[in-house]
Protein backbone atom coordinates (compact mmCIF):
# COMPACT_ATOMS: atom_id res chain seq x y z
CA UNK A 1 0.00 0.00 0.00
CA UNK A 2 1.23 3.71 -1.14
CA UNK A 3 1.51 5.79 2.01
CA UNK A 4 -0.43 9.04 1.48
CA UNK A 5 -0.83 12.01 3.42
CA UNK A 6 -1.81 15.63 3.27
CA UNK A 7 -1.64 18.81 4.38
CA UNK A 8 -4.87 20.42 4.42
CA UNK A 9 -4.94 24.33 5.68
CA UNK A 10 -7.09 26.67 5.74
CA UNK A 11 -5.75 29.39 3.98
CA UNK A 12 -5.91 32.24 6.78
CA UNK A 13 -3.24 34.26 5.59
CA UNK A 14 -0.44 32.89 7.41
CA UNK A 15 1.17 29.31 8.41
CA UNK A 16 0.81 28.81 12.05
CA UNK A 17 3.45 27.11 14.05
CA UNK A 18 1.17 23.88 14.92
CA UNK A 19 0.59 23.72 11.02
CA UNK A 20 3.74 24.02 9.94
CA UNK A 21 4.48 20.79 12.45
CA UNK A 22 1.04 19.01 10.45
CA UNK A 23 2.59 19.80 7.42
CA UNK A 24 6.15 18.58 8.33
CA UNK A 25 4.86 15.42 10.17
CA UNK A 26 2.77 14.60 7.35
CA UNK A 27 6.23 15.11 4.70
CA UNK A 28 7.92 12.76 6.79
CA UNK A 29 5.59 10.11 6.93
CA UNK A 30 5.16 10.13 3.39
CA UNK A 31 8.63 10.95 2.16
CA UNK A 32 9.99 7.80 4.88
CA UNK A 33 7.71 5.16 3.27
CA UNK A 34 8.61 6.41 -0.34
CA UNK A 35 4.51 7.37 -0.39
CA UNK A 36 3.10 11.20 -1.74
CA UNK A 37 2.74 14.56 0.36
CA UNK A 38 -0.44 15.90 -0.51
CA UNK A 39 -1.96 19.36 -0.30
CA UNK A 40 -5.68 20.53 -0.16
CA UNK A 41 -6.67 24.01 0.31
CA UNK A 42 -9.61 24.00 2.71
CA UNK A 43 -11.35 26.99 1.39
CA UNK A 44 -14.61 26.65 1.11
CA UNK A 45 -15.34 28.78 4.69
CA UNK A 46 -15.37 32.18 2.10
CA UNK A 47 -16.01 34.07 5.05
CA UNK A 48 -12.99 33.59 6.06
CA UNK A 49 -10.81 33.62 2.75
CA UNK A 50 -8.05 35.71 2.69
CA UNK A 51 -6.76 37.03 -1.17
CA UNK A 52 -3.67 35.88 -2.39
CA UNK A 53 -3.37 33.74 0.71
CA UNK A 54 -3.31 29.87 -1.31
CA UNK A 55 -0.34 31.30 -3.56
CA UNK A 56 1.09 32.80 -0.22
CA UNK A 57 1.25 28.98 1.77
CA UNK A 58 2.42 27.40 -1.67
CA UNK A 59 5.19 29.58 -1.84
CA UNK A 60 6.20 28.83 1.67
CA UNK A 61 5.92 25.35 1.68
CA UNK A 62 8.34 25.01 -0.87
CA UNK A 63 10.61 27.80 0.43
CA UNK A 64 10.88 25.41 3.74
CA UNK A 65 11.48 22.48 1.52
CA UNK A 66 8.13 20.17 2.12
CA UNK A 67 7.17 20.30 -1.35
CA UNK A 68 3.76 18.62 -2.43
CA UNK A 69 3.24 16.15 -4.90
CA UNK A 70 0.78 16.10 -7.09
CA UNK A 71 -1.92 18.15 -7.84
CA UNK A 72 -3.15 20.70 -5.26
CA UNK A 73 -6.98 20.08 -4.07
CA UNK A 74 -9.13 23.14 -3.73
CA UNK A 75 -12.19 22.57 -2.43
CA UNK A 76 -14.10 26.00 -3.40
CA UNK A 77 -13.18 24.80 -6.97
CA UNK A 78 -14.74 21.08 -6.53
CA UNK A 79 -17.76 23.01 -4.45
CA UNK A 80 -18.69 24.90 -7.54
CA UNK A 81 -18.22 21.61 -9.90
CA UNK A 82 -21.25 20.53 -7.19
CA UNK A 83 -19.35 17.59 -6.06
CA UNK A 84 -19.99 17.75 -2.12
CA UNK A 85 -23.46 18.91 -3.44
CA UNK A 86 -23.94 15.54 -4.66
CA UNK A 87 -22.20 13.41 -2.31
CA UNK A 88 -24.14 15.34 0.80
CA UNK A 89 -27.62 14.23 -1.44
CA UNK A 90 -26.67 10.54 -1.54
CA UNK A 91 -26.29 10.68 1.90
CA UNK A 92 -29.92 11.87 2.46
CA UNK A 93 -31.22 9.20 -0.47
CA UNK A 94 -29.28 6.34 1.91
CA UNK A 95 -31.09 7.77 4.78
CA UNK A 96 -28.05 8.80 6.62
CA UNK A 97 -28.61 12.27 6.35
CA UNK A 98 -31.57 14.89 6.11
CA UNK A 99 -32.98 18.28 5.12
CA UNK A 100 -33.33 20.49 7.92
CA UNK A 101 -35.71 23.50 7.13
CA UNK A 102 -35.27 25.24 10.75
CA UNK A 103 -34.33 29.08 10.24
CA UNK A 104 -31.67 30.59 11.62
CA UNK A 105 -33.48 32.63 14.06
CA UNK A 106 -35.21 29.55 15.75
CA UNK A 107 -31.22 27.50 15.53
CA UNK A 108 -30.61 30.57 17.64
CA UNK A 109 -33.27 30.63 20.23
CA UNK A 110 -32.32 26.81 20.56
CA UNK A 111 -28.87 28.03 21.22
CA UNK A 112 -29.85 30.68 23.58
CA UNK A 113 -32.23 27.98 25.95
CA UNK A 114 -29.14 25.33 25.59
CA UNK A 115 -26.90 28.16 27.17
CA UNK A 116 -28.97 29.18 29.72
CA UNK A 117 -29.43 25.87 31.14
CA UNK A 118 -25.89 25.26 30.69
CA UNK A 119 -26.02 22.33 28.18
CA UNK A 120 -23.43 21.73 25.51
CA UNK A 121 -25.79 23.17 22.56
CA UNK A 122 -27.44 19.99 20.24
CA UNK A 123 -29.71 20.62 17.20
CA UNK A 124 -32.85 19.11 18.51
CA UNK A 125 -33.63 16.94 15.84
CA UNK A 126 -36.91 18.92 14.90
CA UNK A 127 -36.43 17.99 10.95
CA UNK A 128 -35.05 14.49 11.63
CA UNK A 129 -38.65 12.90 10.93
CA UNK A 130 -40.49 15.30 8.60
CA UNK A 131 -43.55 13.66 7.28
CA UNK A 132 -43.23 13.42 3.47
CA UNK A 133 -45.91 16.34 3.31
CA UNK A 134 -44.18 18.53 4.69
CA UNK A 135 -41.22 17.90 3.00
CA UNK A 136 -42.56 18.41 -0.19
CA UNK A 137 -44.49 21.69 0.85
CA UNK A 138 -40.60 22.92 1.68
CA UNK A 139 -39.34 22.08 -1.25
CA UNK A 140 -42.42 23.34 -3.64
CA UNK A 141 -42.08 26.82 -1.70
CA UNK A 142 -38.39 26.43 -2.06
CA UNK A 143 -37.45 27.09 1.93
CA UNK A 144 -33.79 27.13 2.01
CA UNK A 145 -32.19 24.42 3.78
CA UNK A 146 -29.36 22.58 4.84
CA UNK A 147 -28.69 18.89 5.16
CA UNK A 148 -27.63 17.55 8.60
CA UNK A 149 -26.03 13.98 9.37
CA UNK A 150 -28.20 11.26 10.89
CA UNK A 151 -26.59 10.80 14.14
CA UNK A 152 -27.92 6.96 15.07
CA UNK A 153 -29.98 6.77 17.64
CA UNK A 154 -28.25 4.32 19.68
CA UNK A 155 -26.77 3.48 23.26
CA UNK A 156 -24.01 1.73 21.68
CA UNK A 157 -20.98 4.26 22.00
CA UNK A 158 -18.72 4.95 18.66
CA UNK A 159 -15.31 3.78 18.65
CA UNK A 160 -12.74 5.23 16.34
CA UNK A 161 -9.32 4.24 16.23
CA UNK A 162 -6.00 6.69 17.06
CA UNK A 163 -2.45 5.55 16.49
CA UNK A 164 -1.65 8.21 19.20
CA UNK A 165 -4.64 8.11 21.87
CA UNK A 166 -5.75 4.53 21.30
CA UNK A 167 -9.12 3.41 20.77
CA UNK A 168 -11.51 6.33 21.25
CA UNK A 169 -15.03 6.05 22.18
CA UNK A 170 -17.64 9.04 22.12
CA UNK A 171 -21.14 8.87 23.72
CA UNK A 172 -24.00 9.17 20.52
CA UNK A 173 -26.00 10.91 22.71
CA UNK A 174 -23.26 13.43 22.98
CA UNK A 175 -22.74 14.27 19.64
CA UNK A 176 -25.12 16.54 17.22
CA UNK A 177 -26.66 16.36 14.01
CA UNK A 178 -23.71 18.32 12.40
CA UNK A 179 -24.32 20.41 9.35
CA UNK A 180 -22.98 18.41 6.09
CA UNK A 181 -23.89 21.44 3.55
CA UNK A 182 -24.80 24.33 4.11
CA UNK A 183 -27.74 26.44 2.35
CA UNK A 184 -25.60 28.08 0.01
CA UNK A 185 -24.79 25.04 -1.40
CA UNK A 186 -21.06 24.57 0.68
CA UNK A 187 -19.99 22.18 2.49
CA UNK A 188 -19.14 22.29 6.02
CA UNK A 189 -15.02 21.18 7.11
CA UNK A 190 -16.88 17.39 7.64
CA UNK A 191 -18.26 16.37 4.55
CA UNK A 192 -15.63 18.21 2.49
CA UNK A 193 -12.66 16.47 4.48
CA UNK A 194 -14.08 13.00 4.31
CA UNK A 195 -15.07 13.21 0.82
CA UNK A 196 -11.72 14.69 -0.21
CA UNK A 197 -9.41 12.12 2.43
CA UNK A 198 -11.36 9.45 0.03
CA UNK A 199 -10.54 11.24 -2.88
CA UNK A 200 -6.93 12.02 -2.39
CA UNK A 201 -6.23 8.37 -1.17
CA UNK A 202 -4.76 9.61 1.92
CA UNK A 203 -3.60 6.71 3.95
CA UNK A 204 -2.52 8.23 7.25
CA UNK A 205 -4.32 11.78 7.90
CA UNK A 206 -2.27 13.18 10.89
CA UNK A 207 -3.69 16.54 12.13
CA UNK A 208 -3.83 18.60 15.52
CA UNK A 209 -5.19 17.14 18.50
CA UNK A 210 -7.99 19.82 18.07
CA UNK A 211 -9.75 17.89 16.02
CA UNK A 212 -10.26 14.72 17.70
CA UNK A 213 -13.64 15.54 18.35
CA UNK A 214 -14.40 15.51 14.98
CA UNK A 215 -13.05 11.91 14.73
CA UNK A 216 -16.73 10.33 15.81
CA UNK A 217 -18.73 12.55 12.93
CA UNK A 218 -16.09 11.57 10.41
CA UNK A 219 -15.96 7.47 11.23
CA UNK A 220 -19.91 7.66 10.91
CA UNK A 221 -19.15 9.00 7.28
CA UNK A 222 -16.71 6.95 6.43
CA UNK A 223 -19.19 3.96 7.24
CA UNK A 224 -21.81 5.48 5.32
CA UNK A 225 -19.85 6.39 2.24
CA UNK A 226 -18.71 3.07 2.26
CA UNK A 227 -14.97 4.25 2.37
CA UNK A 228 -12.30 2.52 3.69
CA UNK A 229 -11.03 4.32 6.93
CA UNK A 230 -7.60 5.91 7.25
CA UNK A 231 -5.48 5.73 9.84
CA UNK A 232 -6.03 8.68 12.28
CA UNK A 233 -3.54 10.59 14.34
CA UNK A 234 -4.57 13.38 16.37
CA UNK A 235 -0.76 15.24 17.33
CA UNK A 236 -0.63 16.87 21.12
CA UNK A 237 -1.72 20.39 21.80
CA UNK A 238 1.17 22.79 21.24
CA UNK A 239 1.33 24.86 24.70
CA UNK A 240 2.54 28.53 25.94
CA UNK A 241 5.53 27.98 28.81
CA UNK A 242 2.23 28.37 31.28
CA UNK A 243 0.50 25.09 29.66
CA UNK A 244 -2.03 27.21 28.07
CA UNK A 245 -2.66 26.60 24.45
CA UNK A 246 -0.22 28.35 22.28
CA UNK A 247 -1.50 31.44 21.35
CA UNK A 248 -0.79 34.99 19.73
CA UNK A 249 -1.20 36.39 23.71
CA UNK A 250 1.76 34.85 24.67
CA UNK A 251 4.31 35.32 21.98
CA UNK A 252 4.82 35.10 17.94
CA UNK A 253 2.88 31.96 16.25
CA UNK A 254 3.35 32.60 12.78
CA UNK A 255 5.97 30.89 11.00
CA UNK A 256 6.29 34.01 8.74
CA UNK A 257 7.11 36.21 11.58
CA UNK A 258 10.48 33.78 12.89
CA UNK A 259 11.29 33.71 9.22
CA UNK A 260 11.04 37.60 9.00
CA UNK A 261 13.61 37.65 12.18
CA UNK A 262 16.02 35.72 10.91
CA UNK A 263 15.30 32.39 12.15
CA UNK A 264 17.14 29.61 9.40
CA UNK A 265 13.94 27.24 7.90
CA UNK A 266 16.73 24.00 9.21
CA UNK A 267 16.27 25.64 12.47
CA UNK A 268 12.61 26.05 12.67
CA UNK A 269 11.86 22.45 11.35
CA UNK A 270 14.33 21.08 13.60
CA UNK A 271 13.15 22.51 16.28
CA UNK A 272 9.15 21.93 15.64
CA UNK A 273 10.06 18.04 14.56
CA UNK A 274 10.62 18.13 18.25
CA UNK A 275 7.05 19.46 19.26
CA UNK A 276 5.68 16.06 20.25
CA UNK A 277 8.32 13.43 18.94
CA UNK A 278 11.65 12.70 19.93
CA UNK A 279 13.88 10.23 18.75
CA UNK A 280 14.26 8.61 21.99
CA UNK A 281 17.88 9.08 22.52
CA UNK A 282 19.65 12.22 23.35
CA UNK A 283 20.24 13.01 19.59
CA UNK A 284 18.68 16.88 18.99
CA UNK A 285 20.16 18.00 15.41
CA UNK A 286 18.62 16.46 12.71
CA UNK A 287 18.36 17.69 8.88
CA UNK A 288 15.42 17.21 7.14
CA UNK A 289 16.84 14.27 5.72
CA UNK A 290 17.29 12.65 9.03
CA UNK A 291 14.21 13.25 10.69
CA UNK A 292 12.74 11.17 7.72
CA UNK A 293 15.08 8.35 8.39
CA UNK A 294 14.31 9.04 11.90
CA UNK A 295 11.01 10.04 12.22
CA UNK A 296 8.50 7.38 13.80
CA UNK A 297 4.62 7.75 14.04
CA UNK A 298 5.07 5.49 16.90
CA UNK A 299 6.83 7.84 18.56
CA UNK A 300 4.68 10.19 19.27
CA UNK A 301 3.49 11.41 22.44
CA UNK A 302 0.13 11.98 24.30
CA UNK A 303 0.90 14.82 26.22
CA UNK A 304 1.09 18.70 25.60
CA UNK A 305 3.90 19.89 24.11
CA UNK A 306 5.68 22.92 25.12
CA UNK A 307 6.69 26.01 22.75
CA UNK A 308 9.70 27.19 24.26
CA UNK A 309 10.76 30.02 22.30
CA UNK A 310 14.57 29.97 23.95
CA UNK A 311 14.84 26.33 22.64
CA UNK A 312 14.08 27.85 19.29
CA UNK A 313 16.85 30.44 19.94
CA UNK A 314 19.40 28.19 20.49
CA UNK A 315 18.69 25.94 17.56
CA UNK A 316 18.78 28.73 15.48
CA UNK A 317 22.23 29.97 16.94
CA UNK A 318 23.31 26.21 16.02
CA UNK A 319 22.14 26.50 12.56
CA UNK A 320 23.68 29.88 12.20
CA UNK A 321 27.47 28.97 13.33
CA UNK A 322 27.31 24.89 11.77
CA UNK A 323 25.62 25.76 8.68
CA UNK A 324 25.29 29.43 7.37
CA UNK A 325 28.47 30.46 8.32
CA UNK A 326 30.56 28.16 6.57
CA UNK A 327 28.16 28.85 3.39
CA UNK A 328 30.26 30.16 0.02
CA UNK A 329 30.18 34.26 0.10
CA UNK A 330 27.57 34.47 -2.59
CA UNK A 331 24.82 32.13 -0.53
CA UNK A 332 25.69 33.84 2.35
CA UNK A 333 25.20 36.92 1.19
CA UNK A 334 22.23 35.84 -0.38
CA UNK A 335 20.87 34.96 3.20
CA UNK A 336 21.97 37.91 5.01
CA UNK A 337 20.58 40.75 2.26
CA UNK A 338 16.89 41.05 3.92
CA UNK A 339 18.65 41.66 7.32
CA UNK A 340 21.36 44.19 6.12
CA UNK A 341 19.85 45.95 3.33
CA UNK A 342 21.96 48.89 2.63
CA UNK A 343 25.33 46.82 2.79
CA UNK A 344 27.57 45.92 0.05
CA UNK A 345 28.03 41.97 0.04
CA UNK A 346 31.18 42.39 1.50
CA UNK A 347 30.15 44.45 4.25
CA UNK A 348 27.43 42.01 4.94
CA UNK A 349 29.64 39.40 5.61
CA UNK A 350 31.99 41.39 7.38
CA UNK A 351 29.08 42.26 9.85
CA UNK A 352 28.14 38.56 10.04
CA UNK A 353 31.37 37.53 10.53
CA UNK A 354 31.88 40.13 13.53
CA UNK A 355 28.61 38.28 15.27
CA UNK A 356 27.31 35.45 14.48
CA UNK A 357 28.81 33.52 17.14
CA UNK A 358 26.26 35.62 19.64
CA UNK A 359 23.17 36.18 17.72
CA UNK A 360 19.92 34.47 18.23
CA UNK A 361 18.75 35.54 14.97
CA UNK A 362 19.81 37.56 11.75
CA UNK A 363 17.52 40.61 12.63
CA UNK A 364 19.82 40.97 15.50
CA UNK A 365 22.39 41.69 13.24
CA UNK A 366 21.37 45.23 12.19
CA UNK A 367 20.48 46.15 15.89
CA UNK A 368 24.38 44.85 16.77
CA UNK A 369 26.05 46.71 14.00
CA UNK A 370 24.56 49.76 14.36
CA UNK A 371 28.32 51.58 16.02
CA UNK A 372 30.25 50.05 13.29
CA UNK A 373 27.94 53.06 10.84
CA UNK A 374 27.90 55.70 13.82
CA UNK A 375 30.22 55.68 16.73
CA UNK A 376 27.69 56.22 20.10
CA UNK A 377 28.47 58.96 22.40
CA UNK A 378 29.90 57.45 25.52
CA UNK A 379 32.00 58.56 28.87
CA UNK A 380 35.58 58.74 28.61
CA UNK A 381 35.85 56.90 31.88
CA UNK A 382 34.39 53.85 29.76
CA UNK A 383 37.80 54.41 28.17
CA UNK A 384 39.91 53.31 31.76
CA UNK A 385 40.29 49.68 31.80
CA UNK A 386 39.23 48.71 35.55
CA UNK A 387 42.80 47.94 36.53
CA UNK A 388 44.43 50.59 34.41
CA UNK A 389 44.98 54.52 35.25
CA UNK A 390 44.38 57.43 33.27
CA UNK A 391 47.82 58.29 32.22
CA UNK A 392 48.42 54.37 31.29
CA UNK A 393 45.29 54.54 29.20
CA UNK A 394 46.63 57.72 27.75
CA UNK A 395 50.22 56.15 26.43
CA UNK A 396 48.43 53.24 25.39
CA UNK A 397 45.93 54.84 23.00
CA UNK A 398 48.07 57.25 21.93
CA UNK A 399 50.63 54.39 21.03
CA UNK A 400 47.85 52.44 19.11
CA UNK A 401 47.15 55.45 17.39
CA UNK A 402 50.98 56.11 15.97
CA UNK A 403 51.08 52.16 15.34
CA UNK A 404 47.75 52.47 13.26
CA UNK A 405 48.31 55.66 11.37
CA UNK A 406 52.23 54.11 10.58
CA UNK A 407 50.47 50.44 10.01
CA UNK A 408 51.76 49.11 6.15
CA UNK A 409 50.92 45.82 6.42
CA UNK A 410 47.68 44.31 4.65
CA UNK A 411 45.16 45.60 7.32
CA UNK A 412 44.14 42.32 8.81
CA UNK A 413 42.88 41.45 12.15
CA UNK A 414 45.83 39.09 12.33
CA UNK A 415 48.31 41.58 11.40
CA UNK A 416 47.26 44.10 13.41
CA UNK A 417 46.68 41.70 16.30
CA UNK A 418 50.46 40.78 16.42
CA UNK A 419 51.30 44.52 16.13
CA UNK A 420 48.70 45.75 19.01
CA UNK A 421 50.72 43.12 21.17
CA UNK A 422 54.30 44.17 20.01
CA UNK A 423 53.35 47.92 21.29
CA UNK A 424 52.11 46.49 24.56
CA UNK A 425 55.37 45.25 25.24
CA UNK A 426 57.11 47.77 24.04
CA UNK A 427 55.75 50.36 25.94
CA UNK A 428 55.74 48.54 29.70
CA UNK A 429 52.29 48.32 29.09
CA UNK A 430 49.21 45.74 29.91
CA UNK A 431 46.51 44.64 27.76
CA UNK A 432 44.15 46.88 29.96
CA UNK A 433 45.72 49.71 29.02
CA UNK A 434 45.67 48.91 25.39
CA UNK A 435 43.06 46.59 23.87
CA UNK A 436 40.62 47.33 26.45
CA UNK A 437 40.68 51.53 25.61
CA UNK A 438 41.41 51.04 21.83
CA UNK A 439 38.12 48.64 21.72
CA UNK A 440 36.13 51.20 23.35
CA UNK A 441 37.37 53.97 21.14
CA UNK A 442 36.01 52.24 18.08
CA UNK A 443 32.72 50.67 19.21
CA UNK A 444 31.87 53.10 22.01
CA UNK A 445 30.51 49.67 24.13
CA UNK A 446 31.45 48.32 27.37
CA UNK A 447 31.09 45.18 25.39
CA UNK A 448 31.87 44.46 21.52
CA UNK A 449 34.46 41.98 19.20
CA UNK A 450 37.42 42.32 19.34
CA UNK A 451 39.14 45.44 19.18
CA UNK A 452 41.40 43.75 15.98
CA UNK A 453 38.51 42.35 14.18
CA UNK A 454 36.67 45.44 14.19
CA UNK A 455 39.72 47.61 13.40
CA UNK A 456 39.94 45.30 10.30
CA UNK A 457 36.44 46.35 9.42
CA UNK A 458 36.55 49.80 9.94
CA UNK A 459 39.27 49.56 7.69
CA UNK A 460 42.66 52.21 8.55
CA UNK A 461 40.85 55.16 8.01
CA UNK A 462 38.06 55.42 10.26
CA UNK A 463 40.14 53.68 13.23
CA UNK A 464 42.40 56.02 13.09
CA UNK A 465 39.60 58.43 13.47
CA UNK A 466 37.84 56.88 16.40
CA UNK A 467 40.85 56.61 18.37
CA UNK A 468 42.00 60.11 17.59
CA UNK A 469 38.24 60.92 19.39
CA UNK A 470 39.42 58.99 22.46
CA UNK A 471 42.73 60.40 22.84
CA UNK A 472 41.21 64.08 23.19
CA UNK A 473 38.41 63.00 25.07
CA UNK A 474 40.63 61.35 27.75
CA UNK A 475 42.69 64.88 27.45
CA UNK A 476 40.12 67.12 28.14
CA UNK A 477 38.75 64.84 30.72
CA UNK A 478 42.09 65.19 32.59
N1 LIG B 1 -8.68 22.79 7.45
C1 LIG B 1 -8.36 22.20 8.71
C2 LIG B 1 -7.36 23.09 9.41
O1 LIG B 1 -7.20 24.20 9.04
C3 LIG B 1 -7.82 20.82 8.47
C4 LIG B 1 -8.09 19.84 9.53
C5 LIG B 1 -7.68 18.44 9.05
O2 LIG B 1 -6.47 18.27 8.84
O3 LIG B 1 -8.53 17.61 8.84
O4 LIG B 1 -6.70 22.75 10.34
Amino acid sequence: MKVITRFAPSPTGYLHIGGLRTALFSYLWAKKNRGAFRLRIEDTDQKREVEGATKHLIHLLHRLGLKPDGDILVQSQRSAAGIYRKQAHELVARGHAYHCYCTPERLEKLRIQHERRKQPSRYDGTCRSLAPDSIREHEQKGTPYVIRLKIPDTTELIEAKDGIHGTVRFDAATLTDAILLKSDGFPTYHLASVVDDHEQHVTHVIRGEEWLPSLPLHTLLYDYFKYQTPQFYHLPLILNPDRSKLSKRQGHVSVEWYLEQGYLKEALINYVAFLGWNPGDDREIFSLAELIKNFELEQINKAGAVFSKDKLDWYNAWYVKNTLAPKPPKELARTLEPFLPEHTDERRIGVFNLFFERIRNLRELAELSGFLRELPDYEPSLLIFKKSTTEKTSSGLAAAERYFHAEAEPWTAITLELGLKKITEEHGLSFGDVFWPVRVALSGLAASPSPTDLAAYLGKKETVVRIGRAVKMLERAE
